[in-house]
């Protein structure tokens, strides 16, 4: 093939067709005419292509205008939530030494709402690399001020420009970066004509070279055009970069240590399953001298998405830490997330549970197959995001009125009540559990009578806690028989 066919052809790190919008042009990125993401992404796929790392890339995406990278880039991709990108990259890279991990961030993003993820991740010299497009405004939301807008600069939050009184000065990341220690490689570009590409094409290869090499964290901030967010046309946009931008971001290399570096050797982390047990406080010398003696049902075809609500205090959120351990003991995928915010300072708390034969995406259930209702607040909160055919559980010691859905199936438990009756309302959650357990049918009950004074370790309410457990699930089946009869 020759050169210049090359340079015309699509680099493989791209998909064939850009899908953002079924029936749109799938050869067309969303980005305005003149912006310089295109031309920023272009040039970091030519060189993951170059460097045969295509398929340990992954691209972090951030929150603004480039969010949609994944709809371009064929690589592994993550979209971060603001700002986050750096502490996502470091996850990524920690578990996966072998990738390429590249965030792409804009300035909003990360010298903003980022700032402290940034310098941080720089600090500690991650794996990665960070392209920083400064296109000095806040490009997606409308051409706000952002932390790199100039003095002087109008934006529809600084109509009058930039004044250094009110606002401070615009940040220079670059300068800032290059201070710290671990960084290996930090510069600033433009794109802003042929010369100024090329400059950026040398910089983001150098710095993704880097990482290959394992030399640790590299950055590259790149002046671009955003046209729409400064009112110009894309060639007064480059003017602008060449005659004002790049008088005060000047492009040079600040910092490129990278051959004195010795490459960082990352242990790829290998973790026995049974050391979750141990994270999670299950006393592992107890698990080893039950094995064989209680084994579980196998694993069935099923994705449960259960959220738990009720007051706080009330054992949402450990019914929620059991259930999962539970369900983790018998060989299934689990998750756990409880909420945090305003709703937990007396309010309501819940948690969400999943629990599936195959791996879990994401913690979140925005559709639960089963709700766990412990306070009226909840069941209103609740009832109306469960799906069809699904099971409402609700403590009808402390919720009056039935829920109103027909499609699903309902069960009133008096868990507070029962709860009471045993010698401690503390235990309601317990009661719960067995009424779960009773209606879904996949643990073994055995294998939870053992597993909760594993997991719950006071021991005035072990006991309190089985007998708890077991008063839930003969409560199902006495409902069960009279439902039969
Ligand atoms: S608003 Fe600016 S940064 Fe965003 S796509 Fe348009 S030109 Fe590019």
């Amino acid at each position: 093939m020759s050169v210049s066919s090359k340079i015309l052809q699509k680099s493989e790190s791209f998909y064939n067709a850009y899908e953002r919008k079924q029936g749109g042009d799938p050869i067309s990125t969303h980005y305005c005419p003149g912006c310089g993401h295109g031309i920023v992404h272009k040039l970091i796929a030519e060189a993951l292509d170059d460097f045969g790392v295509q398929d340990k890339g992954i691209l972090i995406s951030p929150v603004g205008c480039s969010v949609f990278a994944y709809y371009y880039f064929d690589v592994g991709n993550i979209q971060a939530a603001h700002g986050r990108a750096p502490a996502v990259g470091t996850g990524y890279s920690r578990a996966n030494p072998d990738s390429i991990v590249i965030c792409y961030q804009g300035d909003g993003d990360l010298a903003a709402i980022g700032a402290n993820e940034i310098i941080q991740a720089a600090n500690r010299g991650e794996k990665m690399t960070v392209i920083f497009v400064n296109n000095a405004i806040y490009g997606m939301t409308g051409g706000q001020m952002a932390p790199t807008t100039l003095i002087a600069q109008r934006t529809t939050t600084t109509p009058l420009g930039r004044n250094a009184e009110n606002e401070g000065y615009p940040l220079r990341m670059s300068e800032i970066i290059s201070t710290l220690e671990a960084p290996v490689y930090v510069a600033r570009t433009k794109i802003s004509d042929t010369k100024s590409i090329n400059a950026t094409r040398k910089a983001i290869r150098k710095a993704i070279k880097a990482q290959v090499d394992g030399r640790g964290f590299s950055f590259v901030e790149i002046l671009s055009a955003c046209p729409t967010g400064w009112k110009m046309s894309p060639r007064e946009s480059e003017v602008w970069i060449e005659e004002i931008m790049a008088k005060y971001f000047n492009p040079g290399i600040y910092k490129d240590t990278i051959d004195t570096r010795q490459p960082k050797i990352q242990q790829k982390l290998i973790v026995d399953p049974k050391d979750y047990h141990e994270l999670l406080d299950i006393s592992t010398a107890s698990l080893s001298s039950l094995e064989g003696v209680l084994p579980v049902p196998p694993v069935q075809e099923m994705i449960e998405e259960i959220k738990i609500a009720g007051f706080g205090g009330q054992g949402v959120l450990s019914l929620g830490y059991v259930m999962a351990n539970i369900a983790m003991g018998h060989n299934y995928e689990v998750s756990w997330l409880p909420s945090y915010g305003p709703e937990m300072r007396g309010g309501t708390a819940n948690c969400s549970v999943k629990v599936s034969h195959k791996r879990i995406g994401a913690p979140v259930v925005a559709h639960p197959t089963t709700l766990i209702a412990l306070n009226k607040p909840s069941m209103a909160k609740f009832e109306n995001e469960i799906t069809s055919n699904g099971i409402i559980i609700y403590d009808n010691s402390l919720i009056d009125t039935a829920p109103q859905r027909k499609d699903v199936q309902v069960y009133a438990v008096p868990a507070t009540e029962l709860a009471d009756k045993i010698g401690s309302t503390k235990s309601a959650n317990m009661v719960m559990l067995g009424a779960y357990a009773a209606l879904r049918g996949y643990l073994d009950t055995a294998y939870i009578e053992w597993a909760i004074p594993q997991i719950i370790k006071k021991k005035k309410l072990q006991e309190l806690n089985i007998q708890a457990f077991k008063t839930g699930m003969e409560h199902i089946k006495e409902l069960l028989k009279k439902c039969v009869n």
